[in-house]
């Protein structure tokens, strides 16, 4: 027998920070639904033999004096502040991160390379086409910006590692804060070893002092008003008699969906969708991450917080430790390693496991394979979005469907973008403000 719909004014879907802080900003009158057996989302934390491990690095930068307050606020007393240890491991040598402004210590070649193609790209004659127009994608920008060798050298083979398509296929939209533009100065300077690496967007961090940055999420989590439903996923939204039906068996009646699940899988659950949207749907692309969680002894390595790993001969695209930030989340004596590799599928964990010990034997991270303890492999779907030519298109005939239907979304997956832990906090917010108004 079909029991009446129960009511709720808002259906936020996803507990990670975007539907958490939607909820929190809407005060009452909400279902927070999570398909996952807790909430979190990308921020949470597998603790295993006195090891935390994020899902990869989870670093909070803020810019936002608003989050700032409330991240002091659920969690008092609680953070550290870390000055960033982040540098690139190319030709057999780390160099501080950003690349562009610290390639001393590099083979003069390639130093000369980088610096003569930055000069090129900025006063040649080969940099003049790139100069007078608008670059058209994102293999342009970094050949007009910060010229052919920084582009060959590091641009190019890293960030197509990363996002799993050439550079000439990504647009320049989603770059925004994240890749640095030095001056000629700050240039040559880095290529001499004159320069300091206060560059880029992420000069500084706070990291929870216990626990990873699931201990976040856990306070964030404490203040809400009515606790996330875990476990429990909408299997069909009608947006005409505006009823959600639950896993659970349950119809909930609602006046608006604040979404922050992958935005290609809402428009599914949405009925009705017109082919032309179900298209849009199906051209937005993601790569995902395969991700080894690695407890090893304490060798005495560099303490980086993350090594970029731009050469194709090493198959992960980064490596990083949370214990060389906050050593509460290893036990003495060891250390705690991520390694993350991009790809359409996830890589084999066999396979995941091979390449992560071969990247940290070879930027020396560990001394040799029986220095591990454990490695455990992951994956992360639709880890990065693919920001190509179909991208803006695609995404905003989804999202203009989907808004008219009062479908509102926020996040990470649930906008369909590359953003942080900050800019999911601030969506779930604006979007909640937008339903109060
Ligand atoms: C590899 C990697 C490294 C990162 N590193 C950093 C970093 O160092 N610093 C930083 O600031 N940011 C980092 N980020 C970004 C950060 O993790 C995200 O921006 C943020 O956590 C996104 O939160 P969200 O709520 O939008 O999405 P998510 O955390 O993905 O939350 C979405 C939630 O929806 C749930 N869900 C999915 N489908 C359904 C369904 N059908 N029904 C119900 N629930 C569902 C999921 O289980 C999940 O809990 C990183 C991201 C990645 C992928």
């Amino acid at each position: 027998m079909n029991q009446a719909p129960t009511n709720s004014d808002v259906l936020v879907l996803g507990a990670g920070l975007a539907g958490v802080s939607a909820a929190l900003a809407l005060g009452g009158g909400y279902r927070l639904i999570e398909r996952a057996s807790r909430p979190g989302g990308l921020c949470r934390t597998e603790v295993r033999d006195g090891f935390a491990h994020d899902i990869t690095g989870h670093w909070l930068h803020l810019r936002d004096p608003d989050v700032r307050a409330l991240v002091n606020d659920v969690l008092p007393g609680g953070w550290l502040t870390v000055q960033r240890r982040a540098s690139i491991w190319s030709h057999g040598v780390f160099t501080r991160y950003p690349y562009q402004v610290n390639t001393q210590g590099l083979p003069p070649a390639v130093v000369a390379e980088n610096v003569l193609g930055f000069i090129d790209a900025h006063l040649g004659e080969k940099g003049r086409e790139l100069r007078e127009r608008v670059p058209h994608n994102f293999a342009e920008f970094v050949l007009r910006h910060l010229g052919a060798g920084i582009a060959r050298n590091f641009m190019f083979p890293y960030n197509e590692k990363l996002w799993t398509v050439p550079a000439s296929e990504l647009t320049i939209e989603w770059m925004g804060r994240f890749v640095p533009r030095p001056t000629l100065e700050q240039v040559v300077r880095g290529a001499l070893g004159l320069e300091g690496d206060a560059e880029g967007y992420s000069a500084t961090f706070l990291y929870p002092r216990e626990g990873g940055i699931e201990t976040f999420v856990r306070a964030l989590v404490a203040r809400l008003p009515r606790a996330p439903e875990c476990g429990v996923r909408p299997l069909s939204i009608d947006p005409i008699r505006k009823v959600a039906i639950l896993s659970t068996g349950e119809e909930v009646r609602y006046r608006a969906v604040v979404s922050s699940i992958p935005l290609p899988e809402m428009v599914r659950l949405v009925g009705g969708a017109p082919p032309s949207v179900l298209e849009a749907a199906g051209l937005l692309r993601a790569a995902t991450v395969t991700y080894v969680n690695v407890a090893a002894r304490d060798v005495g390595a560099p303490p980086w917080h993350w090594v970029y790993l731009p050469e194709t001969k090493l198959r992960p695209y980064r490596v990083g430790s949370a214990s060389a930030a906050v050593p509460s989340v290893a036990p003495p004596g060891f250390r705690s390693f991520y390694v993350e590799m991009s790809g359409r599928e996830p890589v084999p964990p066999a396979e995941a496991e091979r390449a992560a010990i071969e990247a940290l034997l070879a930027v020396g991270l560990i001394g040799s394979p029986a220095d591990v303890r454990f490695a455990h492999v992951r994956s992360i779907p639709q880890a990065y979005v693919i920001h190509d030519r179909a991208y803006g298109a695609a995404r905003s005939a989804v999202r203009a469907w989907l808004a008219e239907r009062d479908v509102l979304v926020a996040g990470r997956s649930g906008n369909w973008e590359y953003s942080s832990m900050e800019d999911a906090l601030l969506a779930g917010r604006q979007v909640a403000r937008q339903l109060k108004r």
